[in-house]
Order: C-alpha cells, then structure tokens, then sequence
C-alpha cells in the first residue's frame, strides 16, 4: 500500500477562486502600492502623447544611468554584461535594456507595452472658420466612441516642424492658468433627431471639429477675422503660420491630471491608462532591477499599437529586430544571422497591455468567471483576439505556467482575464507580432474601467501587481 502524502490538501488548496488583492496584500507592499502609484501619477500627468512619454522614459532612464546607444553605436564600443543602455525610434517609439550575465542567445526577458493612446489629431489643414467660430478639423485615432469626447476640456499637444527642421513643441490646456479647447455637442431640447440615431452615429467623425477662438482681428479688409486672429496668436506664442500645419503632428486629448478616485482612493482616474498605464510599471520595473540580470532584461514601449502597430514606428515595423541585432553585434565577437534569430526565439515576453474588467454595469458583456475583476491582481491573458479566438497568438500552458511559477514565488497577486465574453466583440495587442520570431509571449496588464475614454480607471493595487510582476519577470532566472 502506498504512503499517503503527508500533508492533505486543504479544500481551499483543491479550488480556485479568484480573491480581491486587498484581502491578502502585506503591509509592506500596501506602502510601496502607493509610492510607486504616486509616481505612475506623477508620469501620466507629464506624458499626454507618445513623444512626450517616449521623452518622460528618456529622462528617468538617463537619470538612473542608461545610455543612449547610438554612441556605442557609432564607435563599436562593446556593451558587457550590467551595462544599461537605450534606443530611440523617431522620438516615439523606445527599447531599453540592461545587458544579462548570458549570452544575448540565451534570450532576453522583455516587458512590452505601447505609449499611444486614441485621442482625436489634427487634419493638416485644419484651421477654418464659421459662423464666428475659428474651428480645428480632426481625424480621431484609435477605437473611440466619439459621443464621449464632445463638452469635456480638452487640450493640445505635440510638435510643429519647420522646413529647416527646427521643431516646436505644443502644450496648451494643462496649466490651470491656460485654455482649454472644447467640442460642442447638441442640446437636448432640439436633440429629437439626434436621439433616434445610434450611439456610433450621433456624433459623427466630421462633427468632432474643435473650438478655437470667437473674437475676430481688428483688421479691415481682412477676411476670415475670426480664423487669422487664432493665427496671429500661435505666431506670437509659437512662431508658426498656417502653412506650419501640414508638417505638424498635433493631438486634442482630455486636459489635467489624473486623480485619485473612490474614497478609499483605491483607484486612479486619468486619460491614457491604455497602455502608459502597463508602459510605466514596465518601466519602473526595469529601474528598478538590482545588480546584473541572468537574462537581458528589455523593456519595449511602442507606438500606433492603437492602430494596428502599423508606420515605422509600430511593433509590426522592424525597430525592435534591428535594436536587438545592434544588441547582438554590441555583445559578440562576430556578429551572425543564426544568432539574432536564436537570440529572439530563446526570448521571453510579457506583452503588456491592458485589458476590461468585469463591470457590474455592463454584466452582459462578460462571462465572470474569467474576467478580470478590479484590484484581483495584474491580469495574465492567455488569449484575445474574437470569434474563436481569431488574430490571437494564444500562449501555451508550458509558458503559463512560467509565469504562475514567477509569480507565485515572488508574492505578486495576479488573475487570469479575458476581453468579453465569446462572439461579444475582441481585439489585440502587440503579442502575435512578438510571437513571430518564435518567443513564448503572454499578454500580462492591468484591467481597465472605460477603457479608450477620455478618462479611464484602473485599481492601485492591480497598478502596484503589474510592476511587481514585471520586475520579478525581468529579474528570473527560468530555475
Ligand atoms: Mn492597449
Ligand atoms: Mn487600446
């Protein structure tokens, strides 16, 4: 007869059920929750598009001794195992990374979130005016709902480049003393119409014209008062002219900051959650590796992720193979083909993107049981995609439980997810165009109340978990 195992498996051991984090979060990582959560705060404030997160994550990683890599680029100097360096694409698009004690063959461990978020850009010619309104023509980007961003305070960011190259950078809405733009929305006492139309029709993508100015220029004979007075202001502010617009690359999103929500403040409502939200913590994680990593730990913050990863600077362009054959040729005596490709196979990736929580105001939309329920932990996503899991690069259960051994060991409090009920809708991350080059990748974030509005609420805790998680992740040793 064979021993019985010595210690029986409690009932609870036997079930799983998916526990709210603060039920069993320590005290000790309660204080960290909020350091790191007022950071994250801190950054999404400062960083409304992807330039300006791309130059936020240049500043801290300078700060902690990352160095640019086109230097070691230019003059062949070799990169040795601690060294920690970055690479740029365009301004947008960013990998940072600390050299690991194996060979870049062994793999790397990368944290991969993306810095874009939808937001409505201007058109290139987009300064009219009608009716005594000075109005900017847009083109929204990314998957909004178009009724959510009229009436709300709005501001601009982004960049002017002059023929001779020179670029001037663009922040109106965010200070308290400046303005803020706006897009008008119907009343509802003359809205009979509008009400009959579907949510996705009632303001359509031609109607999110924004207001820029009413007072027209004490100028005679000229024409257009209204549209040239908004034009003398930006010359005397920014030197630009109309002209000027057409190589300009300017985003309308929600003005302020974000804010602590909920009176236990256990939450954070801010615009851009989706993805700087998964892009800080991965960040802060790769800050925060201590000593020399066994794996090179990479942490990806892409653009256009929003849509489609598309352009030079999304994940489907090139940008992260050729950082990795620099890395490659920085690290080895004689750079190869065979080695590169076996240093991206052999690669581990958490793809970090954000995922929708369970709202109990929309319980429909979701089976409950696998969804991702606020402050249950960072949300691991075996798969996305929709009907039948089409476009998803669905990671296997050998890496998923990689990553419950990573997890588990190192105290971080994670749930598994999925977007939506099946055949409800979908969608998709960076994680297929990863999976490409062979690596095991898994879609690892934070769940999302509102996701793609103009404000977006997430938990501290979940918050704090994908940190936690990202660090242990780019700190393993695959023991
Ligand atoms: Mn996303
Ligand atoms: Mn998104």
């Amino acid at each position: 007869m064979k021993k019985t195992a010595k210690k029986t498996a409690k009932s609870s051991d036997l079930a799983y059920a998916s526990k709210n984090g603060y039920e069993r979060i320590s005290p000790a990582d309660l204080r960290h929750s909020e350091e790191v959560n007022k950071l994250y705060m801190e950054f999404i404030g400062r960083a409304k598009t992807e330039r300006e997160a791309h130059d936020e994550a240049v500043a801290l990683l300078e700060a902690a001794g990352f160095k640019n890599m086109a230097a070691h680029e230019k003059a062949g100097t070799r990169l040795n195992a601690g060294d920690k360096v970055y690479r740029s694409c365009e301004g947008k698009t960013l990998l940072a990374a600390i050299i690991g004690s194996r060979p870049l063959e062994a793999g790397m461990h990368i944290v991969g979130g993306h810095t874009d978020s939808p937001r409505i850009d201007l058109k290139q010619n987009p300064l009219y005016e009608n009716s005594g309104l000075a109005l900017l023509d847009t083109h929204y980007y990314g998957g909004i709902k178009k009724y959510q961003w009229v009436t709300i305070p709005l501001a601009l960011h982004g960049v002017f480049v002059k023929p001779d190259g020179k670029k001037v950078k663009v922040s109106i809405g965010e200070d308290p003393s400046d303005p803020v733009f706006c897009i008008t929305d119907l009343l509802p006492h003359l809205a009979a119409d509008q009400y009959k139309k579907t949510i996705g029709e009632a303001i359509p993508g031609e109607g999110l014209d924004v207001v820029a100015g009413s007072i027209p220029v004490d100028e005679k004979d000229r024409k257009e008062k209204f549209k040239y007075n908004v034009l003398k202001i930006l010359r005397a502010k920014y030197g630009v002219t109309e002209a000027d617009f057409q190589s300009a690359e300017l985003e309308i999103v929600p003005a302020g900051h974000p804010r602590e929500a909920g009176l236990d403040r256990s939450m954070i409502l801010a615009y851009g959650h989706d993805d700087r939200v998964c892009a800080y913590a991965g960040l802060k994680a790769l800050l925060d590796v201590k000593g020399i990593p066994e794996y090179t730990s990479c942490v990806l913050l892409c653009d256009k992720e929003e849509i489609g990863s598309v352009g030079s600077t999304g994940m489907a362009a090139n940008f992260f193979e050729n950082t990795a054959a620099e890395l490659l040729n920085l690290t080895i005596p004689a750079y190869s083909e065979l080695t590169l490709k076996r240093a991206l196979s052999n690669s581990w990736m958490l793809s970090a993107d954000v995922n929708a929580l369970f709202d109990p105001m929309f319980p429909s939309v979701s089976e409950k049981r696998n969804s991702a329920m606020l402050n249950h932990g960072v949300c691991v996503t075996k798969y996305c995609g929709s009907r039948g899991k089409s476009g998803s690069s669905d990671a296997s259960a050998e890496f998923m439980a990689h990553i419950r051994r990573i997890f588990d060991k190192n105290g971080v409090i994670w749930q598994t997810g999925e977007l939506g009920k099946v055949d409800q809708g979908g969608g998709g991350t960076i994680a297929y165009l990863m999976a490409r080059y062979g690596m095991q990748v898994i879609d690892c974030g934070v769940g999302l109340f509102s996701m793609h509005a103009p404000m977006e609420l997430a938990g501290k805790l979940d918050i704090y978990m994908a940190y936690k998680g990202y660090l242990a992740f780019l700190k393993d040793g695959r023991k």
